[in-house]
């Protein structure tokens, strides 16, 4: 695993990590990926569209491997942990990035839309955080990172699904972390606040009111890059983080507490 060395740079330490990232072929998940694998984590990036993750492999080198698997198929699930665990014989840090949104007025959104949202963003995370630490607890070691969003720290108008969905992230890490980490496992969650990725443009390039909101109540002054969360997710991962476990981070330019 890492730890912090005396120059305040996180090293890897014995054997190489093994890192699963959901989602890790674009926008945050894709920054997290690059930060792992730039600090010699071996890292396997998840998600449905073959030919992004192609070219996000592509990009991050032979530290990085691919597959493709859409996660709200929850019967592939344990087949696809207990196959990476069999090749590489450990799992280290799992990061359950992928995520979908849907902003829509309350008022149209239909059962399956809500259902939908639910089920990659809160069901298919549980289902492979549950199958990931079966393979943690015979090693009595790992580290597990989610991630939420502002939409579970303040009310945000046309995103009920995606706010549901975050909110309950927030209360398994909790829950999470409480029955998991006697066991040497840790769970914590990021909670990125407006990240310039496609998710984000599809939310605010169309709607400058909104965007003029969010901009007005983040102190920094101008939307996260990525990048942000690659770093703070390399830190919760890191031996530099051994005493943290269960903690909601914000990562968010001072967003969830600007006026
Ligand atoms: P993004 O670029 O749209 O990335 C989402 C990723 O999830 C994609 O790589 C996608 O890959 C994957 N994915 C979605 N459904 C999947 C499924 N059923 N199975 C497997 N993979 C799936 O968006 P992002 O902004 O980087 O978001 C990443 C995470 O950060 C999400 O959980 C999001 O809610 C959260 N977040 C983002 C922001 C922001 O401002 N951007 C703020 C707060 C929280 P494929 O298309 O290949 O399936």
């Amino acid at each position: 695993m890492l730890q912090a060395t005396g120059n305040n740079q996180l090293s890897v330490m014995k054997k190489q990590p093994l890192a699963i990232i959901t989602g890790g072929g674009s926008g945050i998940g894709l920054a997290i990926a690059t930060t792992f694998v730039a600090n010699d984590i071996k890292t396997i990036i998840i998600g449905r569209d073959e030919k992004k993750l192609r070219a996000s492999q592509k990009k991050l080198g032979k530290l990085c491997e691919i597959i493709v698997c859409d996660l709200t198929q929850l019967h592939q699930i344990p087949s696809l942990i207990q196959q990476i665990y069999s090749t590489h014989g450990h799992i280290d840090i799992l990061v359950n990035n992928a995520g979908i949104n849907l902003k829509k007025d309350f008022a149209d959104v239909t059962d399956d839309d809500f259902a939908n949202i639910m089920l990659t963003n809160v069901q298919s995370v549980f289902t492979i955080s549950r199958e990931t630490v079966k393979k943690m607890l015979l090693k009595k070691k790992g580290v597990i990172l989610n991630i939420s969003s502002m939409a579970s720290q303040y009310g945000i108008p046309k995103v009920i699904a995606y706010s549901a969905s975050k909110g309950a992230i927030e209360a398994m890490t909790r829950a999470m972390a409480v029955e998991i980490s006697p066991f040497g496992i840790r769970i914590n969650c990021i909670a990125p606040g407006f990240i310039a990725t496609d998710m984000s443009a599809k939310a605010l390039e169309n709607d400058p009111e909104r965007k003029n909101k969010v901009l007005s109540r983040t102190p920094i002054g101008h939307l996260g890059e990525p990048e942000d969360i690659g770093t703070t997710a390399l830190f919760l991962a890191s031996e530099a983080a051994k005493y943290i476990t269960g903690i909601i981070l914000p990562v968010d330019g001072g967003n969830s507490i600007g006026f």
